[in-house]
């Protein structure tokens, strides 16, 4: 039973998108932040709400050290690599960080005493789910090296649960998107690969989009996903760690809103939002897009009592594009 009403939370990969978000949104909470992060794909800029820790995941030593000196009474764990097409290319990259990177986790807290730990999980682990809303219990068939990662390390979790009694909960995120409503933080990736982002530069006038495939069996023949705004992923992952650190059951839950929406109702919307045209060509379908990918959200409400508050179009869009054009991140 914890005594007091805030926790101390290590964030690895607190410098990265959906890391940085939840700081902001711990700190705001009166929560104490320590960000863990080796900066290879994050930001020391967006460490804003804490002390900040130089290391690698993979780094045994370095992390105990790091776990030993703050004592979180719990982790956040994002550090990962996220990029699909690469990690066909790379596999080899893919195993290692999110793999090795988070058992490496697990063994530093098997060492220095269990506690709650709150991991990235993807939708990625469904694959190319024959059902639409998808739920936890759909089948787990990843048809991609990432998604294949990211299911590893859930079967590692239930496994260090049984052995070490870790507790853990695993995020499962449908299409994370738009940016903070303060302008603090955002999305950041090089090479960004997401469709908003991508939409919003070719609004500004960088690279034409490319869409890709409007052949399929969809409505309008673009790809369904289920956008879900950052900050409702953040305010998931402390609901998530106040129920484990509540002595409930450690589970893997979908974050999503349960509403599909396709390339072209984004390009729509995106043009609504900033007064301009999106500049496009149609290019060839990606290799590994299923067509639809919709969360059904249920579980989240019920375990979590957690519900999206943000992700309705207009202020995912709006709020990216905030982002996009205060031109923080260098492109
Ligand atoms: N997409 C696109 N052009 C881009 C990036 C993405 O047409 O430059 C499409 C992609 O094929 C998919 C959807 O947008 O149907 C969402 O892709 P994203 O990479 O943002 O997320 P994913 O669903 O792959 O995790």
């Amino acid at each position: 039973m914890r005594r007091k009403n805030w926790m101390k939370v290590l964030v690895t990969g607190g410098a990265g998108y959906i890391g940085s978000h939840t700081c902001k949104y711990l700190a705001e909470r009166g929560h104490s932040v320590v960000t863990y992060d080796n900066l290879s794909t994050g930001h020391r800029e967006l460490v804003k709400w804490g002390p900040f820790v130089h290391g690698d995941i993979r780094d045994y030593a370095s992390l105990r050290r790091a776990i030993h000196t703050h004592e979180p009474d719990g982790l956040i764990h994002f550090a990962s690599v996220i990029a699909v097409g690469e990690s066909v290319q790379n596999p080899g990259l893919y195993y290692d960080i999110n793999c090795m990177g988070s058992l490496t986790i697990m063994q530093v807290l098997r060492d220095e005493g269990v506690r709650p730990l709150v991991v990235s999980g993807s939708a990625a682990v469904y694959g190319l789910p024959n059902v639409c809303p998808v739920g936890e219990s759909a089948v787990t068939n990843p048809i991609n090296p990432y998604g294949r990662t990211k299911l590893v390390m859930e079967w590692m979790l239930a496994d260090f649960e049984v052995a070490h009694k870790l507790p853990w909960v695993a995020l499962r995120y449908f299409n994370a998107s738009g940016a903070d409503a303060d302008g603090e933080t955002g999305e950041w990736h090089e090479p960004e690969t997401h469709l908003i982002p991508n939409v919003l530069r070719a609004v500004r006038g960088g690279q034409e989009l490319k869409v890709f495939g409007n052949d399929y069996s969809t409505p309008d023949g673009t790809c369904i996903r289920d956008y879900i705004h950052v900050s409702d992923l953040a305010a998931a992952h402390v609901a998530a760690l106040e129920h484990l650190l509540a002595g409930r059951p450690s589970t893997s839950i979908n974050l999503g809103t349960g509403r599909g929406v396709s390339v072209a109702e984004i390009i729509a919307k995106a043009s609504q939002v900033t007064g301009k045209p999106v500049p496009y060509t149609v290019y060839p379908r990606r290799p590994g897009d299923p067509a639809m990918l919709v969360a059904d959200p249920a579980r989240g409400r019920e375990v979590l009592g957690w519900e999206a508050k943000y992700s309705d179009l207009e202020t995912i869009l709006s709020s990216a594009w905030a982002w996009e054009c205060a031109g923080k991140t260098a492109h």
